[in-house]
């Protein structure tokens, strides 16, 4: 059993930037990494978006930066994934393997997974032309044919951010109706870029390469037609889902599962425990955003120590 000062979990952008905090403020910081280390972006491409890579970055370069960063300031990352939680003085994790960790402090970083088709090509051709982030990838789409598939208002935003890039938007839907609010309806049907697509799934990515999206196979669920569709790039749509499975029922979150934060910072309902990044965000989603709350999260727990310890 190890007993520590600060535990973070998760060893995304958010997670990694709270290192760095807590490891400068010499608080000997252990990450618990879990089953995707360096997160999100270790499965994707380009990242053109996070300051300071003026050329753009490879995702898993970028945390390979981050993760050297936080060691070079004394965290002690861990490839470990937490089973349990047991919160109190201190907090308690049950690692798996049974291994405990104990903790005055603790930084939730556990970040969110997008939903996904389930499709064959899907996974390897993430980063190559399949994406579930317009704010990330739009702008690689400059006068190409995209699709996004999803009927809520996250494929509304979607669909209409990337008008700004696309030259046509194929919008797919398997429904004849969105279940998006009537405002973000009304935008996307208003659009002359956007051409909804409905009652139709997608079945395939295609790709005669592997190395980027082509079209995409879809069916009619009416009908059962089936066709292929030219597009280069597919935005998938259909939602995110927190990774905080192991704190239900045990702090506050909203109905989805995104921890919800007390007052201004990262202070959850439970004292002593922290939230950054995509496991408390519904909204922004980004690697800079997890980032800063992440920092954000390291100086609140600083100061709790502090005035607790
Ligand atoms: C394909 C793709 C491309 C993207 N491109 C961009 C981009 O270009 N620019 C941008 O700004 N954003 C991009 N994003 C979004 C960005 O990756 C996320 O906003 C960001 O990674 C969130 O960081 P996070 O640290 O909150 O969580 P994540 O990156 O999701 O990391 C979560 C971490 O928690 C760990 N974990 C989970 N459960 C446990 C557990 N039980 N025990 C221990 N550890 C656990 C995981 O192993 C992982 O290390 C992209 C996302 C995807 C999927």
């Amino acid at each position: 059993m190890s007993h520590n000062k600060v535990v973070i979990l998760g060893s995304g952008p958010a997670g990694l930037t709270a290192a760095i905090y807590a490891g400068r403020a010499n608080l000997n910081p252990v990450v618990l990494a879990g089953h995707v280390p360096g997160g999100q972006l270790t499965i994707t491409t380009d990242v053109e978006n996070f300051p300071g890579y003026p050329k753009g970055v490879q995702g898993p370069d970028m945390m390979d930066d981050l993760r050297l960063q936080a060691e070079r300031f004394g965290a002690d990352i861990r490839n470990s994934h937490v089973v349990d939680v047991r919160f109190g003085d201190p907090h308690v994790m049950e690692l798996e393997g049974g291994e405990i960790v104990e903790t005055a402090a603790l930084v939730i970083a556990t970040g969110a997974s997008a939903k996904w088709l389930g499709l064959k090509n899907e996974k390897s051709l993430l980063g190559r032309g399949v994406s579930a982030c317009a704010t990330c990838d739009g702008f690689f789409f400059k006068d190409r044919v995209v699709a996004v598939v999803g009927g809520g208002d996250t494929a509304m935003e979607e669909a209409l951010f990337l008008t700004k890039f696309a030259s046509r938007v194929l919008l797919i839907h398997r429904r004849e109706e969105f279940r998006a609010s009537q405002i973000m309806q009304d935008r996307v049907l208003s659009n002359d870029k956007i051409e909804v697509v409905w009652n139709t799934v997608v079945t395939d990515v295609l790709s005669s390469n592997g190395e980027a999206v082509e079209g995409v196979s879809v069916k009619d669920v009416l009908t059962d037609y089936s066709r292929e569709i030219q597009v280069g790039g597919l935005f998938i749509a259909i939602g995110h889902s927190p990774n905080t499975d192991i704190f239900l029922g045990k702090m506050d979150m909203d109905s989805e599962g995104y921890i919800k934060v007390v007052g201004p910072g990262t202070q959850t309902t439970v004292p002593g425990v922290f939230v950054s990044g995509d496991a408390a965000d519904n909204v922004y989603r980004q690697a800079i955003t997890a980032a800063g709350t992440g920092c954000m999260a390291a100086i609140d727990a600083e100061r709790w120590l502090a005035e607790n310890e």
